[in-house]
This record gives structure tokens, C-alpha cells and sequence, in this order.
């Protein structure tokens, strides 16, 4: 058994960390003061080949295991940048490359290697379903040749950074599947074409993160682009999850190294009462502890991520990596905004822009209450508790 990473990954490691170190805290900053999305480290990015790195070769991508791409996300958040504004460009993809026909592929795949055509903005989350996917409202009907679909998705972010919107909607009412599972359906959805019948708005969040409420009028989609089979939506969407949960989990440890290492940094500097405030036991162990915590969880997200590799099940690890490594990070994020004291919240220093964005962790993609009642009964075999 071997922890460490390989060569290639540390060579990875460095290639990111030059492109993440060209864009420094100023750039970040300056984004979150105004609101701007990162659009020009999204296209540094893209040009590297980082975000194509799990398309596969033949596709015009790098194929490169998960915890390449892991460690790639890892490193920008590391460096203080923020992997987030871009990260779906890499994994949304999957349910594509997984379940899509060979057209689909031939069409699509390529162009999202090369960042010609974003696809990073996906519709699952409704202002009445919330956790509970299998009730969103949205439906397709069925008409010759194709949907009409109508309804309304929350939360959909980067969606004004995106040509494409992958779109779940229901293809049968819920009172009528035999699976709770069943009868929904994953549509690619041209976001220029669809004209009016797809409009949106952002929500103003507390964070520089792009995210709208979208609303779906007879948006026409033919046979064409939706993905596999009819119905079977939620269950192409789950193979695609361990994936974006891994992904998401290695900014959490990129982002926990970071507090740590500021959080370090200031407690050694810092007089107080004529000595180091990290002198101080009530200073240094949260830091210390948060260390501990992050590099524990690190260790599942890489045990999650060889599993997915291998091509063997990794639900249950993927889950625990996500609700372990955003736990780690949020210890971390608390342990530098306490170290900090009133600095914390100044944002010249940084930590109150990382804390906020490392926040989200705990809640999306999946809040970390329903990683726990998963762990609860598919792991531990104990009752549903929904
Ligand atoms: C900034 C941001 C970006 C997002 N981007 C996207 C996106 O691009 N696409 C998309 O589809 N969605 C997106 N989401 C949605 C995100 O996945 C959801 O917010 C998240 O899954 C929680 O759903 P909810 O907000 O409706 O909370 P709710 O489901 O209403 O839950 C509220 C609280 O109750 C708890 N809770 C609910 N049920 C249970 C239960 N059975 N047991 C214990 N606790 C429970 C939850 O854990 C949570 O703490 C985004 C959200 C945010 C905030």
C-alpha cells in the first residue's frame, strides 16, 4: 500500500500551482468586491487542457484517473483560487461520456475539450423539491419527435457561463412510476436556441457565485438531446455524482491546506501580550487540530478516488470524502477567522472571502445531513429516514 502521490501527480501539482500563483489574491479579491465572474482564470484553464482532463484522448481530452483532476482543483484552491467558478466544465460532461450516444459524444465531447462550448451549468435543484430530487416538478411531455418541457429550476449556477444546460425534468408523474427512481430524464439543452423559453435571473448571494433561478416555458427539445433512455435520468445522474462529489471534496482540501498554512503563518507572526499569539495552546491546537482533520480526510477522498479509478463501487467512500473533507475545511476555515481575530473579517486578508466560499461545502452539491442519512442506511443498514 503506497500514500503518496506519484510523480505525475506531483508534476501536475507544480504545472497548476504556476498558472493558480498567476493570479493572485488582487485578482480574486477584486472579483468578489465587484462580482465578477473569473472569466479570464476560466480561459487560462481551459487553454491549460485542466478542465478537459477527464475527457478522454480520443475526444480531444487529456483522460486523465480522477485524482489527477482531484489534485488539479486541490492545487487552484490551495493557492487561494477558486476552483468552483469552473469545476462543472469538468465533471457535468460525464453523464455525456457515460451514458450519451456515440453523436452526442462526436458532437459535444470535443468541443468541450477545447472550451468552445461550455457545458457547466446543470438544472437538477427546485424551489419546491429541494433535497428531494425524485419530487421536482419539471416535465417533459411528449410530443412527435421530441418534449415540450415546462417548469422551473433553482440554483443553477453558471448558467449564463454556459452554451449548454444539462436539465432533469420528469417524463412521468411521480403518482405513476413503479420506482421511485424511475421516469425521469436528462435533456442537453441549447441554451442560445432555446430562446425565450429558458429565461433566468441570479440570485445575490453572500458569495462570488453565479447562480440563477431559471424558468422553463415550452422549451422544445427533440429526441435527439436527450440522453440515453427515457426514465432513467436519476440513475445516470447518480453514476456521475461520485465524481463531483470527489472533485468538490478536493477543494475543500485545497482550501483547508490554505487556512492552515495562513492561519500558521499569523499565529507565528503576530505579538500580543509581548509574545506569538500561537504560543498561546488556546491558539495553536484548533490550528493543529484542523491539520489533523484535513489530512485525514484527504486520505479518504484518495482511498474514493482509487476506487473510482479502479472501476470499482465507491458510493459510500465518495460520499464520506465530501462530508469529511468540507467538515476538515470549515474546521480549518473557523480555526484561521478565529486566529485572525479582527482581521479576520478584513478583506484585505483573504479569509473572510475563503470562508465564505469554503461555507457552501456543507451545503452544496449534497448538504451533509443527507451524506449522513445515506452513510446511516446504505452503510450502517439502519432505517430510512425519508
Ligand atoms: C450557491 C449554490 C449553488 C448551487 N448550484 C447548484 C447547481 O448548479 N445545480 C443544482 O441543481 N443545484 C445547485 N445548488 C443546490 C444545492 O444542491 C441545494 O441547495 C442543496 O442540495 C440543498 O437543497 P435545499 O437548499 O433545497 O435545502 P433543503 O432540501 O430545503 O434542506 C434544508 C436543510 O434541511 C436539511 N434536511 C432536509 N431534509 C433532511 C432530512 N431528511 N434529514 C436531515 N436533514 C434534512 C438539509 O440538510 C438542509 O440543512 C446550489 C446551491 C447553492 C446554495
Amino acid at each position: 500500500m503506497n500514500f503518496s502521490y506519484s510523480d505525475t501527480q506531483i508534476e501536475i501539482t507544480e504545472a497548476v500551482r504556476a498558472l493558480a500563483t498567476s493570479f493572485p489574491a488582487d485578482y480574486w479579491r477584486r472579483c468578489d468586491a465587484e462580482g465578477i465572474y473569473p472569466e479570464a482564470f476560466v480561459q487560462a484553464m481551459t487553454k491549460a487542457g485542466w478542465l478537459a482532463a477527464l475527457i478522454p484522448e480520443q475526444y480531444g481530452g487529456s483522460g486523465l484517473p480522477l485524482l489527477d483532476a482531484c489534485l488539479i482543483l486541490q492545487e487552484i484552491n490551495r493557492q487561494g483560487g477558486n476552483g468552483a467558478a469552473c469545476h462543472a466544465q469538468m465533471y457535468t460532461m460525464g453523464s455525456v461520456l457515460n451514458h450519451g450516444s456515440e453523436q452526442q459524444k462526436q458532437s459535444l465531447l470535443p468541443r468541450i475539450a477545447s472550451g468552445e462550448l461550455r457545458l457547466q451549468a446543470f438544472g437538477v435543484t427546485e424551489p419546491d423539491a429541494g433535497s428531494n430530487t425524485l419530487k421536482i416538478k419539471t416535465f417533459a411531455r411528449r410530443i412527435n419527435g421530441g418534449y415540450v418541457i415546462n417548469g422551473q429550476k433553482i440554483w443553477t449556477s453558471r448558467f449564463k457561463q454556459s452554451d449548454m444546460y444539462l436539465l432533469l425534468a420528469r417524463t412521468t408523474p411521480y403518482e405513476e412510476v413503479k420506482r421511485k427512481t424511475d421516469g425521469l430524464s436528462l435533456f442537453l439543452v441549447d441554451i442560445a436556441r432555446a430562446g425565450k423559453s429558458l429565461q433566468s435571473r441570479p440570485i445575490d448571494t453572500m458569495l462570488n457565485h453565479h447562480t440563477n433561478e431559471v424558468f422553463i416555458n415550452d422549451l422544445e427539445i427533440s429526441d435527439e438531446w436527450r440522453i440515453g433512455e427515457e426514465g432513467k435520468g436519476f440513475t445516470y445522474l447518480l453514476t456521475s455524482l461520485n465524481a463531483e462529489r470527489l472533485l468538490v471534496a478536493s477543494e475543500c482540501v485545497g482550501d483547508g491546506h490554505w487556512f492552515i498554512e495562513r492561519a500558521r503563518r499569523y499565529a507565528t507572526d503576530r505579538v500580543v501580550f509581548d509574545k506569538p499569539i500561537g504560543a498561546n495552546q488556546g491558539v495553536a491546537f484548533p490550528i493543529a487540530r484542523a491539520h489533523m482533520s484535513v489530512s485525514a480526510a484527504e486520505l479518504m477522498r484518495n482511498q474514493a478516488a482509487s476506487l473510482y479509478d479502479a472501476g470499482k463501487p465507491c458510493g459510500g467512500e465518495a460520499n464520506m470524502a465530501k462530508y469529511l473533507c468540507s467538515e476538515a475545511s470549515w474546521e480549518a476555515a473557523e480555526a484561521a477567522m478565529t486566529t485572525f481575530g479582527g482581521y479576520g473579517v478584513a478583506t484585505e486578508y483573504d479569509i473572510e472571502r475563503k470562508w465564505k466560499e469554503n461555507r457552501l461545502m456543507r451545503t452544496a452539491p449534497i448538504s451533509n445531513n443527507l451524506v449522513l442519512a445515506y452513510v446511516a442506511q446504505h452503510l450502517l443498514e439502519m432505517p430510512r429516514s425519508y
